[in-house]
């Protein structure tokens, strides 16, 4: 079949990856030229110890608290918009353990199955995109983070995903090159970590390679429907006709959504990262819980990230909330002086969000040959390849590997 693929992050190249494969001609719109978007710059964290969904009791009051300090991690900006007083009804709704529950039960599936693809992919690619098998260790600092982070351990324990709480000792053990400043940790030995960069630029070339068309610098404003199919997508005055069509729009699926009348609630998420070169030599990928902040090995580089602005679609770099960022380094790492880094040096990335935290995956009943495969939020390259296998799964009308029940795309209909 002719499939076209809106989107060329890594839910849209990881489902170009299959699709190819399974013998589909494949071709990528995107409206940008692949390099800066939100699959490159991230933290590169492979994460099945992520179980509990941004929609978590607490996570409200949170919030507000946060919202008062320019520096915090978590920021919605308050404005006026219908899509966004509805996406935070529905999160509100979904703040509560029953969800948590529920969620956890099919992140873990995704988790568990996009990281054996990654296995995989770490095998059978012709490139190296530095994927490794470390871990990954959450540092606190204060005894209200510690009770909420040995409880998180609990609860993968329970659902079969490896935690270790660990001693301030034990910490230090793990990172026997850095000075650790933390009143303890949990560990996550099932995690993993790649150059998210290196990934999506040697992605592009090899699938360039296997024939996949991508028709970059393109954006899709329109579509021609007719008897609940799409016949044509339009694209900087340019018509374009495919069999199927995946939409892998990340945070603007739900503005082309609404063209389709199809209800994909869903808010940007902006977060910031940056590269320093290594100066202490660290082992372990670490997430700073108090601060937000993700950090990570890559090559000869370490990549800080962090914060979750929920103000739109729009690419303001807000440095206060990057220097929180710098700032949380030598509280956690306190031999480590990281400068302030220019703003230019600062990448920004729109995180898609649903408001229950997990993904939309599968196809519409609205439109008979369209598959929506986007909201992945935190997660979506930790779930790029095995949200890229479902999609091909579900062209293919092949039996998915996982139940998608959780991932009804049309569940807000
Ligand atoms: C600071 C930060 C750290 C992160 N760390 C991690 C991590 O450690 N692990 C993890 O798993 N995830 C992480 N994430 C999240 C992850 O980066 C995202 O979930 C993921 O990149 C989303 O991929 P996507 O393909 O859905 O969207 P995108 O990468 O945004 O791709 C969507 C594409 O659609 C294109 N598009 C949109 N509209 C149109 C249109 N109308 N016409 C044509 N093209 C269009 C866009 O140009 C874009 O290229 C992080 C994110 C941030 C910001």
């Amino acid at each position: 079949m002719r499939v076209g693929i809106v989107g060329g992050g890594i839910i849209g190249l990881s489902s170009a990856y299959y699709l190819q494969k399974a013998g589909h001609q494949v071709t990528i719109i995107d409206q940008d030229d692949l390099q800066i978007g939100c699959s490159t710059g991230n933290a590169g964290m492979i994460v099945p110890s992520h179980l509990i969904p941004l929609a978590s009791p607490g996570m409200i009051s949170k919030g507000i608290r946060w919202m008062f300090n320019s520096t915090s991690p978590f920021y919605v900006k308050p404005r006026w918009s219908g899509d966004l007083v509805k996406w935070g009804y529905h999160f509100y709704r979904h703040s509560n353990k029953d969800h948590v529950a529920r969620a956890a039960i099919a992140l873990k599936d995704i988790s568990l199955f996009s990281k054996a693809m990654y296995q995989q992919w770490s095998k059978e690619l012709p490139f190296d995109f530095e994927y490794k098998e470390r871990g990954l260790l959450m540092l606190y600092q204060t005894k209200e983070t510690e009770h909420e982070e040995s409880e998180t351990a609990h609860f993968a324990n329970k659902h079969g995903i490896e935690a270790h709480i660990l001693s301030p000792t034990e910490v230090q053990q793990l990172e026997p090159h850095v000075k650790v400043s933390a009143r303890g940790g949990v560990y996550f030995p099932g995690d993993a970590h790649l150059t998210p960069q290196l990934l999506i630029s040697q992605m592009i070339l090899f699938l360039k390679k296997q024939g996949v068309q991508f028709i970059t610098n393109t954006t899709l404003t329109d579509f021609v429907v007719d008897n609940n199919q799409i016949r044509e997508l339009v694209a900087s005055s340019n018509h374009f006709s495919f069999d199927e069509v995946i939409l892998a729009t990340g945070s603007w699926s739900g503005n082309i959504g609404k063209k389709l009348h199809v209800n994909l609630p869903m808010q940007a998420g902006k977060g910031y990262s940056f590269l320093t070169p290594i100066q202490k030599n660290i082992q372990v990928p670490s997430i700073f819980l108090e601060a937000r902040v993700a950090v990570t090995p890559m090559g000869d580089n370490i990549r800080f990230g962090g914060t979750m602005e929920i103000a739109g679609v729009n690419h303001t770099i807000n440095m206060n909330r990057v220097k929180g960022i710098v700032d949380s380094i030598p509280r956690y790492y306190p031999e480590m002086n990281i400068a302030m880094p220019p703003q230019s040096n600062v990448w920004h990335g729109l995180r898609p969000c649903s408001p229950d935290g997990l993904p939309y995956i599968g196809k519409s009943k609205t439109i008979k040959n369209l598959t929506i495969a986007t909201g992945h939020a935190m997660m979506g390259l930790s779930l790029g390849p095995g949200t890229g296998k479902l999609v091909q799964q579900i062209i293919d009308q092949d039996q998915t590997s996982i139940s998608m029940e959780a991932f009804n795309p049309e569940r807000y209909q």
